[in-house]
């Protein structure tokens, strides 16, 4: 009867066994045993993370080998094979059984060890992304992986942070948390460190909590981890989350549609082909149906014409495919990372090759974000700060004390901390203006801040409020123009005067001509608030004293202009996109080289502008915009959308919280390894560890790469799958009019030799085929075209046509020419196929020239693939073993001569095939990018 009050709500989510969020802090620390100061002990962290177990929701469980090697042979076509070999067994067709239980075990063997490895490269990917905090151990800040945190860890919460683990907040400045994933409230909570008295007040409710699974969408704080894992409100509720299912890639799908028109149209063939076979037996016995019921020849028949309907259609299905999808992408996955790209969705891979339009962020991605203040304006005089921090002019004698003051608002407007290790830690930005600081004002106080609002990329400038020597003063920082809307008055030379017109556009011009020369700009200003005035309010914000500007250099990478040069050839547009001001973007443009010096003053649009166009308006200019300058969050959206519309496949960077939704809108959302946050991460599809814009090129041309290769692999393995139909089809026909011809047909054990063993090793072998030197030179494939589109489909019939014309002409001329037995006719036909096959794979290597370069040489894996299934392939001729089980005979040098010669020729026919559908598509690329051109 007690329990019967407990809402079901309760029964899922009981109350913690200590209320943490109804304690004062300094109980939660000392309930926990730790120094919210100093944090834990490495050691007794160590300890802890031995007693909790990791801070991890679920072991993120790979799929166990044995699980792997069954599902080889969940495959339909497998049991119907499987069937096949029972039938034949009762027969009494033993050598048939073994041979064909061998090679369901050989195929499932290499499909195993397929799967396996791209699992692997898969695993090794997750551990790459995974989430890190920033925790202080032992006195000192460190970024360690989120799994590893544990309970009374003290944790530093920076805007677009994750949260790691559940916490109380033990300090929270102008805190704003996310926590839609968990209560559902969209709008982001305010928090402080206050506690809550109501010990079952729901999560929403509880302001001095922070949970796993939420975000901080602006301001700063401190936590004390309360629980991890599975112990967390999330973690509670975690098994109710269903498991995310990795979704298949456009390739994989139209790999699946087309497998299933492929495998209907060949169960239709070997159901002709069955019942032909059948019909010839059934004829030839002339029994009555009755007496066929029971003949033992019939049932022989029948099972033979089974076998080899069943072999057919396992040779003409590609059932190797999508292994050999997924181990292509995964280890281009693999490589990208290798360069710094870290890919977090398999779909993102095929985007990525067909990437027409990348929107770039230019701080940090663009630039080296490696900042530093080179400029300074004060009141109106205006001077230079050189690498060794000499000030030129050097006279600035007269009002020293508004540089100190322009300093120390620096310092004191400013989030970045000295880091123990040297330097600094922290935004860039703030970094290089403590760094200034520091040199030219060492003795500066830093005043007590008393509260702030926060920076946001929205509103371009953060305000802190401060306690100096008790007055309380304001100081504000952001974008110049930005700040200077916001002054009406400015210290000039140790005076406040008012600020007229005049003295604005001066200030301005000022701002302008740094802008222009590249320099990112920060104005300060400051207001004494009286006492009572409310401080948490953006209403600080007004009638301010201008004190100064800094600016800022952050150099180009070197590697961008070549990057960009890349872009160029291979089609690709580039814009950049930028909070900063309109003439410092113009500027570091023409640097890059992203912009030529005179180019029309409409390659450069402001956020402003931007906001007075219609949708209508950006999609018809967005083709040709280069540089997007003090443009808001949204604004990437409605980029990224125009674009879209426009029809061009857009990757697009991003780093801050609010660059979240665009990222997801994106084709690919790129976030920023290092100076990104978490959310933003985690909206991506792909993250740069390095932040180079170049990287993000270098992964296009790694996504064109798997492309090009899956496709090799596709039309090697089809058309080799045609070459194979084609042969028994004919040979079928042929065999029902000359049946005394009946050991020529190829056997249902040399089709399954064939198709699952020795197509396999050259197919993966081009699924991780060398780059195409050149693959940086063509335009971006076009991402709605098929894989298998038209011309694509002729060249995989002509060539399985030229295949199969080669070794039927060459088995019949071995008769009447070499006099070759009907049972060495049989193993040539087997041999030219397997062999012409094997060539054949070369031929994709040079997929845009000839076959006859050294250049089809440069695949290791196709050499050694190719020598190794040839030399099986004489063993299957030559060892008496292989002869007993595949029916072979021994061929003689002559019939080796010929099986060569025909083999060469239908490769060089079929190069002249794929030459000539080559030289089209080719025509076809030209005209395009002549179209693109213009
Ligand atoms: P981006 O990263 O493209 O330069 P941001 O959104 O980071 O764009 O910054 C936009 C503008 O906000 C900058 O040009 C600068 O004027 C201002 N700003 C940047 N960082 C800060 C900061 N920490 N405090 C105040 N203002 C800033
Ligand atoms: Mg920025």
């Amino acid at each position: 009867m007690t329990d019967s009050t407990a809402t079901s709500e309760q029964l899922a989510a009981p109350v913690p066994r200590v209320a943490y969020h109804t304690l004062a802090v300094a109980q939660v620390a000392a309930d926990l045993g730790t120094d919210p100061v100093g944090g834990l002990s490495s050691v007794e962290a160590a300890r802890r993370l031995a007693e909790h177990g990791p801070n991890q929701l679920r072991e993120t469980k790979a799929t166990p080998p044995w699980k792997l090697l069954l599902r080889q042979f969940e495959d339909f076509m497998i049991w119907v094979l499987m069937g096949a070999a029972v039938l034949a067994g009762l027969q009494g067709e033993w050598i048939d059984t073994a041979a064909i239980v061998t090679i369901l075990v050989l195929n499932a063997v290499l499909g195993f060890a397929q799967e396996f490895r791209a699992e692997q490269a898969l695993a090794a990917l997750k551990e790459l992304a995974a989430p890190t905090a920033h925790v202080i151990r032992d006195g000192a800040e460190a970024s360690i992986q989120a799994s590893e945190l544990v309970p009374g860890d003290v944790v530093v919460l920076e805007a677009g942070d994750q949260i790691p683990a559940d916490g109380r907040l033990e300090e929270a400045a102008a805190l704003r948390i996310i926590e839609s994933a968990l209560t559902g409230e969209s709008e982001p909570v305010h928090k402080s460190t206050a506690p809550v008295a109501d010990p079952n007040a729901s999560l929403g409710d509880r302001v001095g909590m922070v949970f796993a699974g939420t975000a901080v969408a602006v301001g700063r704080g401190r936590v004390i981890i309360t629980s991890t894992g599975a112990d967390t409100e999330v973690g509670k509720i975690a098994d109710l989350l269903a498991d995310q299912e990795d979704e298949a890639t456009p390739l994989q799908k139209e790999l699946q549609r087309v497998g299933k028109r492929i495998a209907l149209i060949v169960l239709a063939i070997a159901a002709i082909i069955f019942a032909e076979q059948f019909a010839t037996v059934f004829v030839h016995s002339g029994d009555t149906f009755a007496e066929a019921l029971t003949d033992p020849e019939i049932r022989a028949g029948f099972t033979a014409a089974l076998l080899i309907s069943v072999s057919l259609a396992v040779a003409a299905i590609p059932e190797g495919l999508p292994a050999v999808v997924t181990i292509a992408l995964s280890l281009g996955v693999r490589r990208m990372a290798e360069h710094n790209a870290i890919v977090r969705r398999l779909t993102a891979v095929e985007t990525l090759g067909s990437t027409t339009f990348i929107c770039s962020d230019k701080t940090g991605t663009l630039t080296r974000n490696e900042m530093a203040v080179r400029r300074a304006v004060v009141g109106f005089d205006r001077i230079a700060i050189e690498a060794d921090w000499g000030v030129e002019p050097a006279q600035m004698a007269p009002h020293p004390a508004d540089l100190a003051l322009l300093l120390e608002m620096a310092a004191a407007n400013n989030d970045a901390r000295p880091n123990p290790a040297g330097g600094f830690l922290g935004d860039p930005t703030e970094t290089a203006l403590l760094e200034v600081a520091s040199h030219l004002a060492p003795g500066h106080l830093k005043p007590r801040r008393t509260s702030e609002v926060p920076f946001d990329s929205e509103r371009k400038r953060m305000t802190t409020v401060h306690d100096r020597e008790g007055e309380r003063i304001a100081f504000v920082k952001g974008g110049a123009d930005v700040v200077l809307a916001l002054c009406t008055r400015a210290l000039i030379r140790g005076e406040v005067v008012a600020l007229d017109d005049a003295g604005r556009e001066e200030l301005r011009g000022s701002n302008e001509e740094l802008a222009s020369s590249g320099y990112r700009t920060l104005a300060f200003a400051t207001r004494a608030l009286s006492p009572d005035e409310p401080a948490e309010d953006e209403n600080i914000e007004r009638d301010l004293t201008y004190v100064g500007i800094l600016g800022l250099v952050d150099p180009p990478r070197v590697e961008v202009a070549t990057a960009l040069a890349e872009c160029k050839r291979a089609g690709i547009k580039v814009a950049m996109v930028t909070g900063d001001h309109a003439l410092t973007a113009r500027a570091i443009a023409i640097q890059i080289g992203l912009l030529d010096e005179d180019a029309p003053a409409t390659c450069v649009v402001t956020g402003t502008e931007l906001a007075g166009m219609s949708d209508e308006e950006l999609c018809a200019r967005a083709e040709d915009v280069r540089v997007y300058a003090r443009v808001n969050p949204e604004d990437k959206i409605r980029i990224v959308s125009a674009l879209k519309e426009d029809g061009e496949v857009v990757a697009m960077t991003g780093d801050g919280v609010n660059d979240a939704p665009a990222l997801k809108r994106a084709d690919i959302g790129i976030a920023m390894g290092n100076i990104g946050t978490d959310v933003a991460r985690e909206a991506a599809d792909m993250v740069l560890a390095d932040d180079n814009f170049a990287t993000i090129v270098e992964a296009v041309g790694e996504g064109r790469t798997v492309f090009d290769n899956l496709q090799k692999v596709i039309l090697f393995l089809l058309s080799c799958n045609m070459s194979e139909v084609l042969v028994v089809f004919a040979t079928a026909i042929f065999v029902a009019f000359f049946p005394e011809h009946g050991l020529l047909a190829l056997l249902p054990l040399q089709l399954l030799w064939i198709n699952l063993v020795t197509d396999g090793p050259p197919a993966l072998a081009l699924g991780v085929d060398p780059a195409d030197p050149t693959v940086m030179d063509r335009m971006p494939r076009d991402s709605k075209e098929p894989i298998l589109s038209g011309p694509r489909m002729s060249e995989v019939i002509w060539q399985g046509a030229v295949m199969t014309v080669f070794a039927l002409g060459a088995t019949f001329l071995a008769g009447p020419l070499l006099g070759s037995s009907d049972g060495a006719e049989n193993t040539m036909l087997f041999t030219i196929l397997v062999l012409s096959q094997k060539l054949h794979a070369f031929n994709y290597r040079s997929a845009r020239g000839t076959v006859f370069s050294v250049q089809s040489l440069k695949n290791r894996w196709l050499n050694v693939a190719f020598v190794a299934t040839v030399a099986l392939q004489i063993t299957v001729v030559h060892s008496e073993f292989m002869q007993k089980l595949f029916k072979t005979t021994a061929l003689t040098g002559q019939e080796w001569a010929l099986v060569v010669v025909a083999a060469f020729a239908s490769l060089l026919i079929m190069d002249l095939v794929k030459l000539s559908i080559e030289g089209r598509l080719a025509a076809r690329e030209a005209a395009s990018r002549a179209a693109n051109a213009r």
